[in-house]
């Protein structure tokens, strides 16, 4: 088992002339037997980096380190990495014990008893014992799936990368796989790299999530630090469901002063400003209170624009009552509170909105730097 490192790794692909820059000089550690979550918006460049750590793609500058040797130049077979797709790439004409055995048969000189034995353990372990005669056509996607991991773990190697390998999967077997393979992945101990789009996979699945925007790495994080101390304001709206809500203010004093709110900050908030005149202020959804009547600094009148009901709780959208009058209320502002769905709430119903000082973000709108 080892640690993978990335130490400033770029890659540059040259499209007919015109330089694309898919990853730009990614810094990560991913200790021995950690579980690291690659997330970010499509075209971000999560399966190049995928790729140039399995060896598929190039590094154009930096080091990828397994442990202390730099295996940048190493060709992907003499890597002891594993990769699952989302694709699974199983061969049709070979059973689920010739899938799995096959990748040992002829990288290693493992002998055949040793490959039925680890085979034979390997699905044990995945619960397919009873499938390994079967084609990959006779098998459900879950199936298919567990052979694909199967495969990967035969080989016993020091890293796992796995390029979304859930999506294919419905919503009930998804959530079932998430939790087999958080499992699986800590009772082997294996290093991972696991890339998804999905919300819920990057927030319970990983030690440490990446988020990467644009080539560039955002912030390598615990799960609850990104969520609750995203470093910017791309992290803050790439993280949760329904996305942070965000108001452009201008500073003027202690305050901050939006199209349709005023705001005003303590003097320990306001001294976190630095000197940022132009500032983003940032509220997750789960942190907007309705109240019965507003008395307090930070309550706003609002009305109930549509109401989104998720059973457990309702996604309620609000548009500013207050502000400029003469706006037509279709062009006020809208932001969301998530709230128990318990309560009973309607379109078109006044209400006021808390936004409570100590729930807040505030951001440089220039930079998009997190100010606290
Ligand atoms: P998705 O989530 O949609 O799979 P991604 O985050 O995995 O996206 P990449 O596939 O890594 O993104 O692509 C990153 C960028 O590099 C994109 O702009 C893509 O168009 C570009 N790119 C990827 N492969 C090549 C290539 N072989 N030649 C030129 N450009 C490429």
């Amino acid at each position: 088992m080892a640690k993978l490192t990335l130490d400033g790794v770029t890659k540059v692909f040259d499209d007919g002339g015109d330089d694309i820059v898919a990853v730009d000089s990614a810094d990560v550690d991913i200790d021995d037997g950690e579980f690291l979550v690659l997330v970010g918006p499509s075209g971000c460049g999560k399966s190049t980096t995928l790729r140039m750590i399995a060896g598929l793609e190039t590094v154009s500058t930096g080091e990828i380190r397994l442990g202390e040797t730099v295996i940048n130049d190493q060709p992907p077979t003499a890597r002891n990495i594993a990769m699952v797709f989302q694709s699974y790439a199983l061969y049709p004409h070979m059973t689920v014990r010739q899938n799995m055995s096959f990748g040992l048969e002829e990288s290693t000189d493992m002998p055949k008893s040793e490959i039925t034995q680890t085979v034979e353990d390997a699905a044990e372990m995945l619960g397919i014992a009873d499938l390994l005669d079967r084609k990959p056509g006779e098998l459900s996607g879950g199936q298919q799936q567990r052979v694909a991991l199967g495969r990967a773990i035969v080989r016993d190697p020091e890293v796992f990368l796995m390029d979304e390998p859930l999506s294919n999967l419905d919503a009930k077997l998804r959530s079932q796989m998430r939790t087999e393979l958080q499992r699986l992945q800590e009772d082997l101990g294996v290093t991972t790299v696991y890339v998804t789009h999905d919300q819920t996979e990057a927030m319970t699945m990983g030690d440490k999530i990446a988020i990467l925007n644009d080539g560039k790495l955002q912030q390598v994080a615990t799960p609850i630090e990104a969520y609750h101390q995203p470093a910017n304001r791309f992290v803050a709206g790439f993280i949760g469901e329904p996305s942070m809500n965000f108001f452009e203010m201008e500073r003027n004093g202690d305050s901050l002063v939006g199209e349709w709110f005023e705001y005003p900050l303590s003097s320990e908030t306001a001294a976190e400003l630095d000197d940022a005149e132009r500032v983003t202020l940032g509220v997750r959804p789960e942190d907007v209170e309705l109240v019965a009547s507003g008395s307090g600094d930070h309550e706003f009148r609002t009305v109930v624009d549509v109401v989104e009901p998720m059973g457990n709780e309702n996604n309620v959208y609000l548009r500013f009552a207050g502000g400029d009058e003469s706006k037509p209320m279709e062009e006020r502002e809208t932001f969301v509170a998530t709230l128990s769905g318990m309560r009973t709430i309607e379109d078109g119903q006044e209400v006021i909105a808390r936004i409570p000082e100590e729930a807040i973000h505030l951001f440089d709108a220039e930079t998009g730097t997190a100010l606290r």
